[in-house]
């Protein structure tokens, strides 16, 4: 324990996503204060039963926040503290916590989704007014989304001017985002204190929800809860003798292949910070200039930290203008008229299009609640253009489903997808054929999902152009993809601007 903290004044810290000890800004600060830190976690009905008004929680998220919820309390014990596990309405519970346990302060790290921000204004108002502090700091971001803004002075819209001031942002201040140790050896609450609080209920209804979570995709899902794997993830992507990162470029765009971190869902709830993955490709860097240092491995490093920076683009985007959350950036798509078969609709949803690359990626969402980005791309294109159908019917099905579902990488996403949103480019229209025939050419990832046609001819999984007899009962194409391309286009064409 430190000898420069000053008190043991009792705080809690808030955990929301930054289920982790390590590299927790926010935390850092409140066990700088004190050591007698206690965590809490408030399992809160309107974020399980109505995520961001898509309907409740996907099961594959339920699955990863209960599991790293488990191992995050393990972790809490080792540092000599505990976390406790609250369920209902945290305006309500932390106010009653905080004058149970005789708290001073709460800490928690900040939000860029609207509802998180208004959550935190109640609950901030709730505290002060019980005669508590609340000290909150940013933690998800390499950047705050404050820090970044045009030489106009307003927020970036253009992810290329983003990307470049990020960058001198992020490596242009030394040490200024190493990741931090996790703290350790903490003062936990006394037995007057927990005898306070009947602290099985929150295990409990935890419990509950590892065991209720629904989600059967469990050995399919290639993102791994927890702060332990999150970590043994990294470094199996960025180290080691050649490891995926420096072959990202091209690896990352074909699905068949392990050449992506699956990192999405840990960064999503925090059992990975944005530090620690940008720590792991400064030391691939250095590995790589070591071995002497090969160009495609440097670029390959270059790419996926721009990847990082398009999280950290989204999630600007929406802090700054929470409207995206809501519907198109662009309002001409507000006049789009849109189809929306619900029958056309179903079919995509279900993985029955015709169209096997659409098919193989809808069924690989469906059955590991997880899809690969070039898919994601390539299903969203197929949705939006092919069959007419808003975008925001897809979006909401990614939320129900996806393990790293985030509203402001999938609303990103989808407004890319859809030419509705802050990207400058106005039309872009994928051909699932060609997709698949540039990205899945041996065929190989749509025969893993669609067992049924793993003896179709490789040319024919591409086209969709599969034979009578060899369909064995896979529907023929629902759309045809030039047809629909021209009536998209001429829709378009007709909008009033
Ligand atoms: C229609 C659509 C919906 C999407 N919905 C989500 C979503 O709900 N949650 C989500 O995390 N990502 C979403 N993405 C972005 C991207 O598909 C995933 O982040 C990526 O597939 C995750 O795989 P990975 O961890 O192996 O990524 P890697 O390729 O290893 O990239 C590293 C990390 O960078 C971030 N990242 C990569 N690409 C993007 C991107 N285009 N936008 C924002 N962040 C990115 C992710 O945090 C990712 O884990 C969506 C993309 C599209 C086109």
């Amino acid at each position: 324990m430190s000898s420069e903290r000053l008190s043991t004044e009792r705080w809690l810290f808030w955990h929301r996503r930054d289920l982790r000890l390590a590299d927790n800004r926010s935390l850092a600060a409140a066990v700088r204060a004190t050591p007698a830190v206690t965590g809490v976690f408030v399992l809160d009905p309107a974020i399980l039963e109505a995520a961001q008004g898509h309907g409740p929680m996907a099961p594959a998220r339920l699955w990863f926040l209960a599991e790293s919820l488990v191992e995050l309390a393990a972790r809490w014990r080792a540092a000599g503290s505990r976390l406790l596990i609250l369920q209902g309405d945290p305006a309500v519970l932390l106010p009653r916590l905080v004058q149970q346990l005789g708290a001073t302060v709460v800490a928690w790290n900040r939000d860029v989704e609207p509802a998180g921000r208004e959550r935190d204004r109640v609950v901030a108002r709730a505290l002060q007014a019980a005669g508590r502090r609340v000290m909150v700091d940013w933690d998800q971001l390499l950047v705050p989304p404050e820090a970044l803004k045009t030489g106009a002075g307003e927020p970036y819209r253009v992810y290329g001017p983003y990307w470049r001031s990020w960058q001198r942002v992020v490596t242009g201040t030394p040490g200024g985002v190493d990741p931090l140790p996790a703290p350790s050896s903490l003062i936990d609450l006394s037995a007057e204190q927990l005898a306070e609080r009947d602290l099985g209920a929150g295990e409990r209804a935890l419990e509950a929800l590892r065991r209720d979570h629904g989600f059967a995709g469990v050995d399919l899902c290639p993102c791994r809860p927890g702060e332990a794997a999150a970590a043994e993830q990294l470094s199996a992507f960025c180290s080691g003798g050649r490891p995926p990162l420096w072959g990202y470029e091209p690896g990352r765009n074909h699905p068949a292949v392990a050449g992506t971190s699956s990192l999405s869902a840990a960064l999503k709830f925090g059992t990975l910070s944005p530090r620690q993955a940008w720590a792991a490709a400064q030391q691939a860097r250095s590995e790589v200039a070591q071995l002497g240092g090969a160009a495609e491995a440097l670029a390959s490093i270059g790419v996926w930290e721009q990847e990082l920076a398009w999280r950290e683009f989204y999630q600007q985007a929406l802090f700054h203008f929470p409207e995206l959350a809501g519907g198109p950036y662009r309002p001409q798509w507000k006049r789009f008229p849109w189809e929306n078969d619900p029958v056309r609709l179903e079919a995509w949803q279900q993985g029955l299009t015709g169209m096997p690359i659409i098919d193989a990626a809808m069924r690989q969402l469906a059955s590991s609640g997880w899809m690969h980005n070039r898919c994601r791309m390539i299903v969203a294109s197929y949705l939006v253009k092919d069959l007419i159908c808003d975008w925001r019917l897809g979006e909401a099905h990614f939320m129900r489903h996806l393990v790293d579902g985030d509203l402001a990488a999938n609303n990103g996403g989808w407004q890319w997808s859809a030419s509705s949103g802050m990207d400058p480019k106005p039309l872009r229209i994928f051909n699932p054929a060609t997709q698949a025939s540039k990205f899945d050419p041996e065929g190989d990832y749509m025969r893993t999902w669609l067992p049924e046609l793993a003896h179709v001819a490789t040319a024919d999984l591409i086209s969709g152009d599969i034979g009578a007899l060899e369909r064995r009962g896979y529907p023929e194409p629902i759309v045809n993809h030039k047809q629909q391309q021209a009536r998209f286009k001429a829709l378009y064409a007709a909008l009033p601007r």
